[in-house]
């Protein structure tokens, strides 16, 4: 009896069957993830070079995010943090994907080698997992959806200027 668990981007979008098949086959994280309130984010310490925070509970690279930590880990849960509190703190970043005003220039745009494609992606966050190595929560387009996933450094490969 899994719980069915489908990461959308845009709740007001129609539905994408191969995007949530895809969803179906990403387990979801046993940290518990609190909904959070106006004027709060919810941030998940020890990403690098930055963490990341979140204004929504089910954003997708929260998740990615989230497994990552567990499977690096890691057990520092996620925090509940004032929006007036974390503008300060320079170890943090705005989420992509859930926040509209962030800092683009925190994030690094990269080639991810699916073993079959090679797709264009944007590197969110590092963790280091002890028997993979390092790895990044990273986005891309997977048949014109937008996922949050968790590639090994090996799997991420500079963008060519070409
Ligand atoms: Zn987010």
């Amino acid at each position: 009896m899994g719980r069915k668990f489908t990461r959308k981007f845009d709740p007001e979008s129609p539905r994408d069957l191969v995007a949530e098949e895809y969803d179906a086959h990403q387990p979801s994280p046993s940290m518990p993830i609190p909904r959070v309130a106006r004027g709060w984010v919810l941030l998940l310490p020890g990403g690098k070079p930055l963490s990341l925070y979140h204004q929504r509970h089910d954003c997708a690279a929260l998740l990615a995010d989230a497994r990552l930590s567990e499977q690096c880990g890691e057990n520092q849960g996620i925090q509940r943090v004032k929006v007036d509190e974390i503008g300060a703190r320079p170890d943090c970043v705005a989420c992509l994907l859930c926040i509209e005003e962030t800092d683009y220039s925190k994030f690094k745009s990269c080639a991810v080698d699916t073993g079959t494609d090679r797709l264009q992606g944007t590197r969110l966050v590092w963790r280091a997992d002890l028997a993979a190595g390092w790895c990044a929560v990273v986005i891309y387009k997977l048949r014109n959806r937008l996922v949050a996933d968790i590639r090994t450094a090996g799997e991420l490969k500079e963008l060519s200027d070409s």
